[in-house]
């Protein structure tokens, strides 16, 4: 499977997928993201991600995948990527872009406002034992879709919800050694 890699925690991502058994492999062209069976869009700058997919030729081919079913997983800017809708998208004409993989609604540094960076256990559904999460001016969840799963919440909110092979969670597992989330997105391809 591929990791998107144009900005952000992508050496993460790749360690975590292949401790959960992955081949692992970075994508950063269009003829990289044609050969991946599935996809992680790691955490980083929604924004900036959003510029450079253009920048590289990406976007659509990405929003074609997608739609076309390939499994992905998004952590925290990720997330915001895999949205239908993006609330506090950004400055105008430096927005983050919805590549509309999960039928759900998604506000950018929504924990932001409150505390910039927090880390909690929280229960996870699927999972055995609570995930020691940890979030960094991470979104979260606004509406979900009819066929969204919220597998975890934070503060009241879906920080981790499943619509079919797709996955996101608004905080960080690559950056803990628990390989468990890793291994579910794995597992589910
Ligand atoms: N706030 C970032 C964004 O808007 C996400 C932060 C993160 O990925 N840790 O993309």
């Amino acid at each position: 499977m591929g990791v998107l890699a144009l900005q952000g925690d992508t050496r993460e991502h790749l360690a975590a997928l292949r401790a959960a058994g992955a081949e692992a492999t970075t994508v950063r062209r269009p003829a990289e993201l044609e050969r991946v069976d599935a996809l992680v869009i790691p955490g980083g700058e929604s924004t900036t991600m959003s510029h450079l997919l253009r920048e590289f030729e990406l976007l659509e081919p990405l929003r074609a995948r997608l739609a076309d079913g390939m499994p992905a997983y998004g952590s925290c800017a990720g997330m915001i990527l895999l949205a239908t809708e993006i609330v506090d998208a950004g400055v105008p004409g430096r927005e983050a872009v919805p590549l509309r993989g999960i039928d759900m609604t998604v506000r950018r540094n929504a924990f932001g406002r409150q505390v910039d960076s927090f880390e909690e256990d929280i229960d996870f559904e699927g999972l055995d034992g609570p995930v020691h999460a940890v979030f960094i001016r991470a979104p979260w969840v606004e509406r979900v879709g009819p066929e969204v799963e919220v597998l975890a919440t934070a503060a009241g909110h879906p920080v981790a919800v499943r619509q079919g092979r797709m996955l996101a969670t608004s905080f960080h597992p690559e950056m803990t050694g628990d390989r468990r989330v890793h291994a579910m997105f794995v597992d589910s391809i």
